[in-house]
């Protein structure tokens, strides 16, 4: 099978690697959709001596395949494999915990003090196999497809949770800052639990995106202070919600700048830290502001069951497919900054 790997210093290769027999507890996935995510490209950025120390550390190989956004077929099992059979479509939850502790357990796993992760340390999914463990494996109902499916897995998740908790609704004006995928994921979402949605970016094709899945308004923060933008649409009272997918320090401030009294606000983008004025900001506004990193593995079935009710158009976020065969091709563009998702598909698929 071939597959993926970073040689350091934005290089990749497409390697042939023996296709791998599943062992006990695991599952052997054909791949049929497979994406690149912002988290890839921090591995795909370093150098080779920094990559290869940062595997090590995980005992893991250097020449580890990278990619962590798959979906595909079930093409074999291994033994004591009870719940998922060959022939299943699923979708692969991105990080392998210990699944004894209490984080497991409740489906935390990004939280258990043994994670690891595809294309970090274990072969990931920008291969035509990848070996998984069974409780990691997804079903996908035949409604969903493999490329709409491969946009929910990391990106689609991680906006859903950060979401689900800021629980925007019809009463509420949100902003949100960051519109690469995750980013316009939330706007979806925010938008279907019926928030008017503000979105900001500097990137007009990212802003145009926006208001095509239902942003109301766009600012270009290179052309407009997002702050009196958002402050003339609501009146002067600032938003009820906010959330930065960018990870940029600005953009986290103008946030806090622009969120009204009682604002619910989360940081998801990882970037810079950002410095708060905790008492005419935190305090006298009262506002509360959280985190969110990725999902929690129980909240699978829930967003997909949303974005299929809802019939929300994940598709579009979708604005190149390459053959695995193109890896570095593949990666060299998304570093550009410039794209929506782009996946590796195969055929069929
Ligand atoms: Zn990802
Ligand atoms: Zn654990």
């Amino acid at each position: 099978m071939k597959g993926v790997v970073f040689l350091g210093d934005r290089k990749a290769e497409v390697r042939e690697f023996p296709t791998p027999d599943p062992g006990s507890g695991q599952v052997l996935v054909r791949m049929k959709a497979s994406s690149i995510c912002g988290t890839d490209m921090h591995f795909y950025r370093k150098s080779w001596d920094d990559l290869v120390a940062f595997r090590q550390s995980f005992n893991g190989s250097p020449d580890t395949i990278t990619g962590h956004e798959p979906c595909g077929v079930v093409e074999a099992v291994g033994s004591h494999v009870m719940t998922v059979k060959p022939g299943d479509r699923v979708t692969v939850y991105q990080h392998v915990g210990c699944e004894r502790c209490g984080f497991c357990r409740r489906g935390d796993v990004m939280f258990c003090p043994k994670r690891t992760g595809y294309g970090s340390v274990h072969n990931g999914s920008a291969a035509d196999f990848t070996l998984v463990p069974e409780r990691n494996c997804l079903e996908l109902p035949d409604a969903l497809s493999f490329e709409r499916a491969a946009v929910l897995s990391c990106a689609g998740g991680t906006a859903y949770q950060s979401i689900k908790r800021l629980a925007p609704s019809g009463k509420d004006t949100m902003a949100i800052f960051g519109l690469g995928p995750v980013g316009l994921c939330a706007v979806m979402f925010a938008v279907a639990r019926g928030a008017r949605v503000i979105g900001v970016d500097l990137v007009p094709e990212r802003l145009e995106l926006a208001r095509q899945i239902g942003a109301s308004d766009t600012v270009n923060a290179t052309q407009d202070n997002p702050l009196e933008v958002i402050q003339d649409f609501t009146g002067g009272k600032g938003v009820d919600a906010g959330a930065d997918y960018s990870g940029n320090s600005q953009a986290q401030e103008a946030m806090l700048a622009c969120a009204g009294k009682g604002a619910r606000l989360a940081i998801v983008g990882v970037g810079e830290s950002f410095s708060v004025d905790t008492l005419r900001v935190m305090i006298m506004k009262q506002l509360t502001l959280m985190g969110s990193w990725i999902y929690n593995i129980g909240l699978h079935d829930e967003f997909v069951d949303f974005v299929l009710e809802k019939e929300l158009p994940l598709e579009k976020l979708i604005t190149h497919r390459f053959r695995i065969e193109q890896g570095p091709e593949a990666f060299k563009l998304f570093d550009s900054g410039k794209t929506g998702k782009i996946l590796f598909t195969w055929e069929d698929s």
